[in-house]
């Protein structure tokens, strides 16, 4: 087994932890004895048997300084408060820069269209750490957008669209 594939079935491990030796086996197409060899490699021999929040140590240790509880929780399917708690317990912190620049953005809305709105350029993030959008309109007009109200449809126009309604009511 090459350096290279060691490393992804350790990161892939990781990532997923709680799964069974079982599962990874299948996941990763490698024999029970290759995910048991990294486990232990990993140090995580044992930490699914004593059950309980153990299992998440290591988890919220390399992902709460750069990770909102509220998102860590959801991608481990615990509440924020466990993560919390484990954080506290294993006595790490949320680093300061991460508050001030919320978790970080990958989605991309740049040349989407919604309703009359072009997607044309990410300006950054507003106070609630929501990606906003400046958006062309069919009409000519620019205008800004949430990634959040682009993709629930709530901003279709520059508001254009709202007034001809009216117009013609
Ligand atoms: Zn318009």
């Amino acid at each position: 087994m090459t350096k290279n594939e060691s490393q992804k079935i350790e990161a892939y491990i990781l990532q997923h932890f709680p799964m069974t030796n079982r599962q990874f086996s299948q996941a990763l197409e490698v024999t029970i004895d290759v995910v048991r060899y990294h486990i232990k490699k990993l140090g995580l021999e044992g930490q699914r048997k004593r059950g309980g929040i153990r299992r998440y140590d290591e988890l919220v240790r390399k992902n709460y300084p750069t990770c909102s509880a509220s998102i860590l929780a959801k991608k481990l399917g615990i509440t924020p408060n466990t993560i919390n708690r484990i954080a506290r317990q294993i006595g790490i912190k949320h680093n300061p820069d991460f508050i001030k620049a919320p978790y970080p953005i990958k989605e991309n809305l740049v040349g989407m269209k919604y309703g009359k709105l072009t997607v044309q350029k990410q300006l950054g993030t507003n106070k609630w750490g929501q990606m906003v959008y400046q958006c062309l309109c069919e009409c000519g007009k620019i205008t800004h957008s949430t990634a959040g109200n682009l993709k629930h449809n709530h901003a279709i126009s520059c508001g254009c669209q709202r007034k001809r309604k009216q117009k013609l009511n």
